[in-house]
């Protein structure tokens, strides 16, 4: 399975992929995830696109990050297994250039599905969101509490707000996906790739709605 989630910040792909990689065994690459990792490690590529770009909400140029996902689609477990791409590509040109990779890697891609979602859902979702510091599991101050306030259920680790997820930096990646990221919904429309979900429910129902659209139970 080769696939693509698209939908703005909020919109629960992260959510999304961790399942839908549980149940076709599929790696899950989240740029996101690498550029937080890159950052967390201290390596100098992380410093660098924390302090010029995510810290911001801006988007990490598309050279730096279509190479990373080349370097990433590349591993034995991509060539073999697929994979549920999360947060990329996230503007037209990466979108080529992920074409290009998948192409001389002798692939193609499944499906993309949209995550469509509501300003007011997306606003509600990012505000309370907070995330393990140590294991990297989501919550949510609302719609998932953990059992012990700022406590992870699963590994004990102190929750955090993302540094990205306050108020301003939100308004700015939401301004920065209407203008880089929307567009790529009519263009893999446009490729007869496209699929789209409501992704306004939690989880689960948003799950459903993504296996139907991949026709398996
Ligand atoms: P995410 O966890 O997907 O919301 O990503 C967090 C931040 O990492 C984004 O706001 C961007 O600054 C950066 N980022 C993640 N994926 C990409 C991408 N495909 N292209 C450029 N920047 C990205």
């Amino acid at each position: 399975m080769r696939l693509i989630l698209l939908g703005p910040p909020g919109a629960g792909k992260g959510s999304q992929a961790k399942v839908l990689c549980e149940k076709f065994k599929t790696p899950h690459i989240s740029t996101g995830d690498m550029f937080r990792d890159a950052y967390k490690k201290g390596s100098e590529l992380g410093r660098m696109a924390h302090d010029r770009y995510w810290g911001h909400g801006a988007l990490v140029p598309d050279d730096i990050t279509i190479g990373l996902v080349r370097d990433r689609l590349s591993q034995n477990d991509c060539r073999e297994a697929g994979f549920v791409l999360d947060g990329f590509p996230r503007t037209v040109p990466q979108a080529e250039g992920l074409e290009k990779i998948v192409g001389e890697l002798g692939q193609r891609l499944d499906r993309v599905i949209y995550m469509k979602t509501s300003q007011e859902v997306i606003l509600q979702r990012l505000g309370g969101r907070r995330v393990c510091k140590v294991c990297g599991a989501n919550y949510h101050t609302i719609n998932m509490a953990p059992r012990v306030d700022g406590v992870c259920d699963t590994c004990g680790g102190a929750l955090h707000q993302r540094p990205d997820d306050t108020e301003e930096t939100i308004l700015n990646r939401l301004r920065v996906y209407e203008a880089q990221t929307a567009p790529l919904v009519s263009y893999y429309n446009g490729k007869n790739l496209l699929a789209t979900v409501n992704s306004d429910t939690p989880v689960q129902g948003t799950y459903v709605q993504v296996l139907k659209v991949l026709g398996v139970q």
